[in-house]
This record gives structure tokens, sequence and C-alpha cells, in this order.
């Protein structure tokens, strides 16, 4: 098996790179794709850049590319759900696009014509993985939705529609589009983040500062994640 990892900035990857054995790198389309084992799991780990095309176009090089079996996104998050805190994790039951919005056609706020709905379903199997390593390490994890856009949030109004709307429990740039191309594939795919902000009016400050720390709490638990899933397929 063959698993893909993707995160948006170097913070968020080169914790994985520079575990990897075996490494070969190559760029494509400016985005460099390192292939090697990290801890007996053949794993491909990319550093996509911010945003959802960003994520997008990595996804998809992922796939059509190296073949990956999964896709995983990994990194950090702004927190919606009351009971987060910096440091705590969420993981994905289900992303969606919070910014894609075709309503005035009178289609529902994130809605994705073609395939034809809102939230795209993470692969329960890597869920359920994903949790056993949060709870092994006892990080406090909410498991929900995970809402993306091309939009730092830190306002009331902005944090409020994707609570109502959406019933996010964080909100990051990546997830849904690498949902959203792992679902046109069908390619299994999940979303785990660590909290690096609350998603408010403090996120501007927060985020630079805890950024590192959420970053190395999300790579701990890739290492764990990997090593899970190299035991299972034995
Ligand atoms: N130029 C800045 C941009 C950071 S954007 C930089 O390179 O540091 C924030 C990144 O962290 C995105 O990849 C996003 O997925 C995640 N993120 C963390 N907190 C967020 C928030 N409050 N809203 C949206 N994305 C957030």
């Amino acid at each position: 098996m063959r698993i893909g990892i993707i995160g948006a900035m170097a913070s968020e990857v080169d914790g994985l790179k520079a575990v990897m054995s075996d490494m070969r790198a190559e760029k494509i389309s400016s985005v460099e794709f390192c292939c090697g084992l990290i801890n007996g799991c053949e794993t491909v780990v990319a550093e996509a850049g911010i945003g959802k095309v960003n994520a997008a176009v990595t996804a998809q090089t992922m796939i059509l590319k190296y073949g990956v079996d999964c896709v995983i996104n990994s990194g950090v998050a702004g927190g919606l759900d009351e009971s987060l805190n910096i440091g705590d994790v969420v993981i994905a039951s289900r992303t969606a696009e919070h910014d894609m919005d075709t309503t005035p056609c009178g289609d529902e706020a994130g809605y994705i014509t073609g395939l034809n709905r809102v939230y795209m379903d993470c692969d329960e199997k890597l869920v359920r993985l994903l949790c056993e390593c949060t709870r092994e390490m006892g990080i406090h994890t909410e498991v929900g939705t995970i809402v993306s856009g091309d939009q730092f949030i830190c306002r009331d109004d902005q944090r409020e529609k994707l609570i109502g709307v959406f019933g996010g429990k964080a909100a990051e740039m990546e997830g849904a589009a690498i949902g959203h191309v792992c679902a046109m594939n069908g390619v299994k795919f999940a979303v785990i983040r660590a909290i690096s902000d609350g998603a408010n009016s403090d996120s501007t400050m927060t985020f630079p500062e805890f950024c590192k720390m959420a970053s190395e709490n999300s790579i701990e638990i890739m290492k764990r994640m990997l090593t899970k899933l190299a035991d299972t397929e034995e």
C-alpha cells in the first residue's frame, strides 16, 4: 500500500521528510514529491502550498503519477468547536468547501455540481486508525466536519457561518479540495488537523505563534499512523 501525505506548509511536512529513508524527490508543477519509507510504510510526502488550488493539483498528481492508495491531509487549522484548545486535534468525518456558493442558482451552500453533494465522506478505516493514534497519545480529539476555503478565518461573521451553515468543527484551506479530488478519482482520503488558533479575532496573533507547535503535533500523529498502517498491512 502506498500512502500519500499532503501538507500546505513546510512546517507540516518537513518532520516527515526528515525520517524518510530511501528518499527520492521530484518536482512536478512546482511541487516537490518525496517518495520513500516512513516507519515501514511506502509513503509520498508533498508540500502543496496554501489553498484549495494548490491542494487539488497536488492530490491529482499523487493519484495519477504516484498511484497512491489513499491521501491523508495533515496539518493545522483554526478551531471552531467551543471545546477545542490550541494543540487539540480535529479528525474529519467529512469535508465541505465553504466558499463554493451557487446558492443564487437554487443550490445548497457548498453544493458541488457534478459530484452533486456538499460533503465528501472520509474513509472510515483511516478515521478509526487516526482516532486510535490520538487516543493513545492522550490528545483531546473531536471528530466531525472540517470546512475549507480560500480564506483565513478570523472574523465572527465567518466563524458563525461555518458553524451554523456547515456544522464545522475546524476551518482550514485545503482539506476539502483534497476530498473533492479524491472523490472524483475514487480514492480514499482523510484529514487530520491540530489546532493552531481559534479562527477568531486573536488568530492573526495566535496562528504565527502556535503554528509550529501544532504542526509538530500533527507530524507526531502521522508518524504513529504510518506505523499502524504498516502493521495492518502485514
Ligand atoms: N502566508 C501565511 C498564510 C497562512 S494561511 C503563511 O504561509 O504562514 C493558514 C494555513 O493554516 C492554511 O494552510 C490553513 O489550512 C491553516 N489554517 C490555520 N488556521 C486557519 C484559519 N483560522 N483559517 C483558515 N486556515 C487556517
